[in-house]
């Protein structure tokens, strides 16, 4: 059965977001937008109330909670700013891999300090020369007895500015592709560890985006996340439970998109009348509508699979390039409703169309995405209907006439070019459609 109620306590975390958006995410958004500058203190109040790292188990003092809830409070966090929002939830990005990491002293270690002290950590894997292609990491982990020493640059790391760990994928030899990756857990003062200037960006700019940089940084055996071979699957099991969470920052931002629009058309008067009046702008909010509502549900399926112990991995991939290319849309019909406003700075829907351009592109891009459904599509997906060359398709005979030929021992013969299905003993010499000979036709069942 399926049950799409809210229990109270999810209820209760979906109105404290919403709380904290309202009164603390809101009303700095674009002043720190324009600054192209984080509000760290609002990230820390988000720590404090307890709204960050969710999902670390309760073993390590953490809250102990799943997708769904991470989901619920990511929506509300980004319809106030997709930026704050980002870095909010890029800790539970970072510390993912801890998670799912066998390494039990380091998870001892760091998951507490994490759970109980505003600690941020940042995930990498991208880097100057590559992002969708994680095989291609060159970042080198050198061994050295237990330890490794990293050499290397990471770019686009969300929060990597502001970041006391970092967790790093490197390689041992870019030659060995997946089988060379790692990962490890750095502490930002280690000697070696340098933090490059903050990128300038055209959306999310309320969150920090840097290069690092790893000049002979010693890393202790106790601080591998996972082992040479180990680490492409680990960043790939954590894209998976992570990705949902794409959709849900999707969903939140284009419900503002949505709502704005909707105020909008209750004011603004063309031809003599409110223009929600027009059936093209009722249409574009039943389009908008539909689309936000239909980007939740398969961020909450997503996020569901993840914390029901299924793989998530396509519900999530499906979820997030949905939900990230339904809200461009959504944002984009936004603007149209508002004409020319919509153009400028004095309202929300330019920085909600910047911050929302971004979601095709993190965490996997829209093509990466399709890549991972089509492969699933062609591969694994098990059919219901049998194969098109064992459908007799036949239209020219009634039920009961193809009940008397049967017995008398008829077949069916099936072009296997353009389909045409012939009733006798034997085929055609020549298919009457498309006047192949008789070798392209295939018995069938009749
Ligand atoms: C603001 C921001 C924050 C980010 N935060 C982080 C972070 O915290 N940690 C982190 O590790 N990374 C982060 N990233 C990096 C992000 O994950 C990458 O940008 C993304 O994966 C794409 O990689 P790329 O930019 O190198 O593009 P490329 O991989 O160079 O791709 C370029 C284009 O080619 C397409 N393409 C590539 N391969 C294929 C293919 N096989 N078939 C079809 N098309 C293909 C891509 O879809 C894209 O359109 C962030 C990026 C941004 C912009």
């Amino acid at each position: 059965m399926l049950d799409f109620t809210l229990t109270p306590e999810q209820e209760q975390i979906r109105q404290t977001a919403r709380r904290f958006a309202l009164r603390d995410v809101l009303p700095v958004a674009w002043r720190y937008d324009e600054k192209d500058d984080i509000p760290l203190f609002v990230l820390k109040k988000a720590f404090e109330i307890g709204l960050m790292n969710t999902d670390i188990p309760v073993q390590y003092n953490g809250k102990g909670l799943g997708m769904l809830e991470s989901a619920l409070m990511t929506e509300e966090i980004a319809a106030a700013c997709p930026g704050i929002a980002t870095s909010v939830f890029d800790n539970s990005l970072g510390l993912e891999p801890l998670v799912l990491s066998d390494n039990q002293e380091l998870k001892d270690k760091y998951l507490p300090r994490i759970a109980g002290s505003f600690k941020l950590i940042c995930f990498a894997t991208s880097e100057p020369t590559m992002g969708s292609d994680v095989s291609g990491i060159r970042c080198l982990a050198k061994p050295d007895g237990d330890d490794f020493i990293l050499n290397g640059t990471k770019f686009w790391i969300t929060n990597g500015g502001i970041a006391d760990y970092m967790t790093v994928f490197a390689t041992i030899d870019p030659k060995t592709k997946h089988e060379g990756i790692c990962a490890f857990l750095l502490e930002k003062e280690w000697d070696g560890v340098k933090i490059g200037r903050h990128i300038p960006k055209l959306g999310q700019r309320c969150s920090n985006t840097v290069g690092l940089h790893f000049d002979n940084v010693r890393v202790p055996k106790e601080n591998v996340l996972a082992p040479p071979g180990k680490g492409f699957v680990l960043a790939m099991q954590t894209f998976g439970r992570t990705r949902s969470i794409i959709g849900a920052l999707a969903v939140g931002a284009a419900r503002s998109a949505m709502e704005y629009a909707l105020e909008y058309t209750r004011k603004r008067r063309a031809f003599g009348m409110k223009i929600h009046n027009f059936q093209a702008i009722q249409f574009k909010l039943a389009e908008m509508y539909q689309k936000v509502e239909t980007s939740r549900l398969l961020t909450w399926k997503a996020a569901h699979e993840a914390d029901s112990g299924q793989d998530p991995t396509i519900s999530a991939s499906i979820a997030k390039f949905y939900a990230s290319e339904a809200a461009a849309e959504v944002a984009d019909d936004a603007l149209q409703i508002f004409g020319g406003y919509g153009y400028t700075r004095f309202f929300p829907i330019e920085k909600l169309l910047r911050d929302i351009r971004l979601f095709k592109i993190y965490e996997g891009t829209s093509e990466i995405q399709r890549i991972i459904v089509s492969g699933h599509v062609l591969s694994n997906y098990q059919p219901v209907m049998p194969p098109l060359d064992e459908l007799p398709l036949n239209r020219e005979l009634d039920p009961d006439q193809v009940q008397a030929l049967r017995k008398k021992g008829a077949f069916a013969w099936r072009c296997r070019i353009c389909g045409h299905v012939h009733v006798s003993e034997a085929p055609p010499e020549v298919c009457p459609y498309c006047f192949f000979p008789q070798s392209a036709f295939n018995r069938v069942d009749l």
